[in-house]
């Protein structure tokens, strides 16, 4: 019987327990059972949800059986209670990450969208306020690209610390963005690819354990979530953002956790730039203060929030000015050139990114057509084109080249006339940039009405 009040201690000793040693199921209860359970609605207890996630992570349950409890978890909702022990038990499934040494902790986490670069330009930017910054990062899938494969684009960038490795940069330089270390959440790993081929990804209870799975794993104790909204996002309206949003901030508290999470725009591309190479490009531009207005916004407002929820300002204000001054006198900069070095990168990336990074070919793209405002830029569209040039994947282990993508660089809003420079395709083939040049220019909704750009922002739940 695992204790009512499961602290971090409880879940750390549990996770340390061989996976064949741990127990299975309640005496007397089977998989099958599980899922009559779940078909009438009868609450799991927390042993027979550790049960099962123990059993399908060892292969004791097959993938047929996992897969009619994701259905039934995605038509039927599970209680807050079910989704918090799933989610410790998916956490507890593979090491748990003990920071305590460390203090304060700080990370961030995106539910995913296209050119969301934020990491890249928000870690550094924590880190150079006197923060710690230590995260795992994720790689890209589908229309959403992940912020491992854009530090891939950086020679000799490592993504593969492993636990010491993470903890001694740490130490070093306050700031680690990497990939898993060891075994995190392996049960996620599992349950995602079930997810993605049982079409069962879109469940706010399986996308929150998903998630806070990895990031209690992770060792975190500081936590910004930036649940994106909108067409890009796996939350197309601002209720489910909401929702997806409370379900994992009352999971971090519970498990506690300092946690707030701002539901941001995903209804257009974030910045100009959606590939590997090409972000890196736009996020050391940022850090050098000539980056996209939005996502220089976006990122000060969520550093400043980080700094603010651990206790380094007094206010948002105040966060605002420390975050802004780390940006002015190019100390995250030079943050994010430790990091890299640390990384095994080339820190000239800093100094010198087109000479450092492989770009492909640029073609640019120009608008035709009538005189108008931009009402939409379909970030799917935008996403699925820099997919099909080669910089996103297809599916889980796909083979991607950093060097290609796209940018848009009009925006709701904006004015647009016959022939104006809109964005460009990086690619060194000449058919598929043809393509993606008209992909890129159907990607457009223009209007003839002025329209307001989208907050960058919509809320934050606390
Ligand atoms: N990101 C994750 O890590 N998991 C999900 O289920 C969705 C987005």
């Amino acid at each position: 019987m695992l204790p009512e009040n499961l602290s971090r201690a409880d879940l750390e000793q549990y996770a340390q327990i061989p996976l064949a040693e741990r127990p299975g199921l309640p005496a007397g209860v089977t998989a099958k059972n599980i899922l009559e359970k779940t078909r009438y609605g009868v609450e799991l207890s927390r042993d027979e949800i550790f049960g099962f996630i123990k059993g399908f992570t060892y292969g004791d349950i097959p993938d047929y059986q996992a897969a009619v409890l994701l259905d039934r978890i995605l038509l039927k909702g599970i209680t807050p209670r079910e989704t918090f022990d799933l989610t410790l038990a998916m956490a507890a499934s593979g090491e748990i990450l003990n920071l305590d040494e460390f203090g304060i902790v700080t990370d961030k986490h995106s539910s995913g969208g296209v050119g969301d670069k934020t990491t890249l330009v928000v870690a550094p930017l924590v880190a150079a306020c006197g923060l710690n910054v230590g995260k795992m990062s994720g790689r890209g899938l589908g229309h959403t690209g992940g912020t491992l494969d854009k530090l891939e684009s950086i020679p000799g960038f490592r993504v593969d610390l492993n636990t010491y490795e993470f903890k001694s940069q740490l130490a070093e330089t306050g700031i680690v963005v990497t990939g898993q270390t060891g075994e995190l959440a392996p049960a996620d790993g599992k349950l995602y690819a079930l997810r993605d081929v049982t079409d069962t990804i879109d469940s706010i209870p399986l996308i929150a354990a998903s998630i806070m799975s990895k990031k209690i794993a992770s060792g975190a104790n500081h936590l910004v979530l930036d649940v994106k909204v909108g067409e890009g996002a796996f939350m197309k309206t601002l209720e489910d953002a909401r929702e997806l949003a409370q379900t994992m901030v009352d999971i971090g508290k519970a498990f506690g956790i300092k946690i707030e999470a701002e539901i941001s725009d995903m209804s257009q591309p974030l910045g100009n730039a959606v590939g590997n190479a090409i972000e890196v490009l736009e996020a050391v531009n940022t850090l050098q203060r000539h980056g996209p207005p939005d996502l220089h916004q976006h990122c000060i407002d969520t550093a400043a929030r980080i700094v603010l929820l651990a206790g380094k300002a007094k206010n948002m204000m105040q966060a605002h000015k420390e975050v802004l001054k780390a940006i002015l006198d190019g100390s995250a900069l030079e943050k994010f050139r430790e990091m890299v070095i640390a990384q095994g990168g080339d820190g000239n990336v800093v100094d010198n990114p087109k000479n450092v990074l492989k770009i492909a070919k640029y073609w640019p793209i120009f608008f035709q057509g009538n005189s108008g405002y931009v009402h939409q830029v379909n970030p799917m569209d935008v996403g699925l084109t820099a997919m099909k040039l080669g910089a996103g994947r297809q599916k889980k282990g796909d083979p991607i080249d950093h060097s290609v993508g796209v940018a848009v660089y009009a925006k709701v809003g904006d004015k647009l006339e016959n022939d104006q420079f809109i964005g460009a395709v990086y690619t060194n083939n000449q058919q598929a940039a043809m393509e993606a040049v008209v992909s890129i220019r159907d990607a457009f909704t223009i209007g003839v009405e002025e329209i307001e750009p989208p907050p960058l922002i919509h809320e934050v739940i606390f």
